[in-house]
């Protein structure tokens, strides 16, 4: 079997040049993804653009509407840090259509991945901090509102804290938001996860992973979790640009085969998102963001956990998916959503 891995020629919008955010990332993942084979020849699962139904669960749906027709406002768009134009919609749409469906493919397969998504800071209100619209809280809504999940776990790992999430989901007894980041980072303005953990600078590899094998088993034994989104950010790392906590090229890998190995030897299914990582070299980047989708492979590879049934028809599944396609334009119905080998055009 191969692992499920989501992808979209979209992810990549783009940026004036020298913009602070290294959008050629995505590209750069998807094609180190294909060099190396790990799907075993098989291609990308492509999403579908989130519709503006899927969004407004997890936002304001003034705020969509302002996205979804480009007209943000300036300070709104200021505090985004992103040209608030139509391609720059598109792609939030595509990264949040792709969670979506990593969201379903992982609760099929037991693990799968996106190649983008964790943009935690978007709160209800509106977007932040390069983030437009909260892709890991629109999927959580989604599959919510499908009666596909109950109880579900956000293990957020990003070197930032997941304030977007957190103001989500502040009061919802069934999802339980987990951030552990550097204190002294963005946002200035915390907003409260159900738990946050927040390290000094320079923690380093064997403090961290210490701290996080002490508190994972806690999480994992809380409540009898549907899925688990884990937000894979790659900026604890000691070069990146706006990280802090010195973490090894090392210990970010071990930190994401002890994730995901352990949420699936917990027999829960796991939904893997990129998250943050800067630098002006983006073979680098993208080299780092790759722990996840390795790490995802070796845990797939040896993963005896067999997938659990969907606890919805196939029927209402599809039906959520596609509330937007007239039956015409959806021959293969049966799927999961419109899945088709990626081209190198935009759609
Ligand atoms: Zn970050």
């Amino acid at each position: 079997m191969t692992l499920p891995l989501v992808h979209h020629p979209a992810y990549c919008a783009e940026l004036p040049a020298n913009h602070r955010f290294p959008m050629d990332k995505f590209k750069a993942v998807a094609d180190l993804i294909r060099s190396e084979d790990l799907m075993d020849g098989s291609a990308f699962f492509r999403p579908r653009a989130a519709p503006f139904e899927w969004v407004a669960l997890a936002h304001d749906p003034a705020y969509v509407d302002q996205v979804f027709s480009a007209e943000v406002p300036h300070k709104i768009a200021r505090e985004i840090g992103f040209p608030m134009r139509e391609d720059i919609a598109l792609r939030a749409r595509c990264a949040t259509g792709g969670t979506v469906l990593t969201g379903y493919l992982a609760l099929e397969h037991g693990l799968a991945c996106n190649t983008a998504g964790g943009s935690h800071h978007a709160r209800r209100a509106h977007g932040a901090g390069f983030c437009v619209f909260n892709d890991v809280a629109v999927a959580l809504r989604v599959m919510q509102a499908d009666g596909a999940i109950g109880k579900a776990l956000v293990i957020d790992l990003d070197v930032h804290q997941g304030d977007g999430t957190a103001d989500i989901f502040q009061g919802d007894p069934d999802i339980f938001t987990f951030s552990m980041h550097s204190q002294k980072n963005y946002p200035v303005r915390k907003i409260p996860s159900h738990l946050d953990i927040a390290l000094a600078d320079d923690t380093g590899d064997a403090a961290y992973l210490q701290e996080l094998k002490r508190i994972l088993p806690e999480l994992l034994a809380l409540k009898d979790w549907d899925i688990v989104f884990y937000n894979a950010g790659v900026d604890p790392y000691e070069h990146d640009r706006l990280g802090r906590l010195s973490l090894s090229r090392a210990g970010l890998h071990l930190r994401d085969l002890h994730v995901i190995g352990a949420v699936r030897e917990a027999g829960i299914p796991l939904a893997g998102v990129l998250g943050g990582g800067y630098s002006t070299d983006i073979d680098e980047l993208a080299d780092r963001h790759l722990s996840l989708h390795r790490s995802a492979r070796t845990v797939f590879g040896m993963d005896r956990t067999a997938a659990r049934p969907l606890p919805v028809l196939e029927s209402q599944r599809v039906d959520c998916l596609s509330p937007t396609l007239p039956p015409e334009d959806d021959p293969s119905s049966d799927e999961v959503t419109e899945i088709e080998p990626v081209s190198d055009q935009y759609v």
